[in-house]
């Protein structure tokens, strides 16, 4: 006998996998260049140089035994330190050490709050549509119901009258990701503020917290100067989510953060829980070497140009065309909407008939719309552009 939810999860199909290893399928039988494939959210661009730099003076200059030695389970103090330093300097925070709790990136991360808010059956946690897919595993593992906040399709920002009626005296707290995967959608500072205050009402109507967790592995890629607000600077019970999967390119690496800074209500308990939910899991001492490249690069920056470049191409192609598409201000994924409607129906044409692989938008809680990951060359993007031009006309 093996554990149900488990295997279901286990054995559950994940369309951007399959669509993802379809192109690989079809690379190999018609080659690459025949194949438009925006399945995943892999980073295109290469970590900073002074991360691989890093690296090399790492492992030459420090103790093997060290290097690949365990740390505290909340990693190093150096560490930390040097993240709590990035982060006070730009948000003018006053963010310690003991603050941050080092994690294997943002899905541990995410995982470890969960499971230290869930704190019964009852436990909700609420989502905002578009959402992040594991989400719901992350959420229903353990024992708590995931409330979904249907999506604001208008701007893609948070329909405000629809989150205040998912919030019942059972929710312990309220997921947001921005800048968004999947819609690229950056929060405005105006919804932030709004989302506050209702939470803080809230929180006071029912005589707990309702605590914020802002993941946010895409802080670093927002295009244009459209400000990313940190969200422990507008509403004190947020914990954070960080991960360097992004922002340096490093997904492979593991390494990302929890920070539950001092203004959260009860914020040692619940540091002290995301810390007892990392050992219940074995997410504990993420490898040591990125925490000593973390060390050295939490001041390093993402170079977008890349990325803008091919933000620019699609969206001004796929509009001109006739498309529908959220405002793309980050992360590096666009939101399209189905010509028809019907996101699957084109996502599985688009795929037979011209090998052109974009991710229908319901495991995102968003139907209608499709994911396009623009985190790739931009040479693909043009060549995939008659594609697109096909796939719209064949609806008109
Ligand atoms: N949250 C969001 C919104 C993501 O898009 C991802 C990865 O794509 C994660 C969390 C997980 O990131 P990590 O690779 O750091 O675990």
């Amino acid at each position: 006998m093996v554990n149900k939810t488990c295997h279901q999860l286990g054995t559950a199909p994940s369309v951007i996998r399959e669509l993802f290893a379809y192109g690989l399928q079809q690379a190999a039988a018609i080659g690459a260049e025949n194949v438009y494939d925006y399945s995943l959210g892999n980073p295109s661009i290469p970590a900073p140089e002074k991360v691989n730099q890093a690296i090399c003076d790492i492992l030459r200059d420090t103790d093997s035994i060290q290097v690949h030695g365990y740390s505290m389970a909340a990693g190093f103090n150096g560490t930390r330190n040097a993240i709590a330093a990035n982060l006070n300097k730009r948000f003018g925070t006053d963010i310690k050490a003991e603050n941050l709790f080092l994690t294997c990136g943002a899905a541990p991360a995410l995982i470890s709050v969960i499971k230290a808010l869930a704190v019964d059956n009852n436990s909700e946690i609420i989502a905002v549509a578009p959402f992040f897919p594991e989400y719901r595993p992350f959420v229903e593992s353990n024992g708590a119901k995931l409330v979904v906040v249907p999506a604001d399709t208008e701007a893609f920002q948070i329909n405000m009258d629809a989150l205040e009626q998912c919030i019942t005296p059972c929710t312990q707290g309220i997921i947001i990701n921005s800048p968004n995967n999947p819609s690229g959608v950056v929060y405005t500072r105006q919804t932030l503020e709004q989302l506050a205050v209702i939470l803080t009402r809230k929180g006071e109507e029912y005589g707990h917290p309702i605590y914020l967790i802002s993941d946010e592995p895409y802080r670093e890629l927002v295009y244009g100067g459209v400000e990313v607000p940190f969200m422990p600077t507008i509403y004190k019970n947020t914990i954070v989510c960080y991960s360097y999967s992004k922002s340096l390119s490093l997904p492979g690496e593991r390494i990302g953060y929890v920070c539950v800074p001092d203004s959260v209500e009860n914020a040692a308990d619940v540091y002290a829980a995301v810390a007892g939910a990392g050992r219940a899991m074995g997410h504990v001492c993420p490898p040591t070497l990125m925490q000593l490249v973390i060390e050295r690069c939490a001041d390093e920056l993402p170079d977008l140009a890349a990325y803008d470049e091919n933000r620019l191409l699609l969206y001004g192609a796929l509009t001109e065309m006739g498309y529908e598409c959220a405002k793309p201000d980050g992360a590096f994924y666009l939101f399209v909407k189905a010509p028809n409607g019907d996101a699957n129906a084109f996502s599985q044409k688009a795929k037979l008939e011209h090998n052109l692989l974009v991710v229908p938008g319901d495991g995102f809680g968003c139907p209608g719309y499709l994911r396009l990951s623009y985190c790739v060359s931009g040479d693909m993007i043009r060549r995939s552009l008659p594609a697109f031009k096909a796939m719209i006309e064949s609806y008109r």
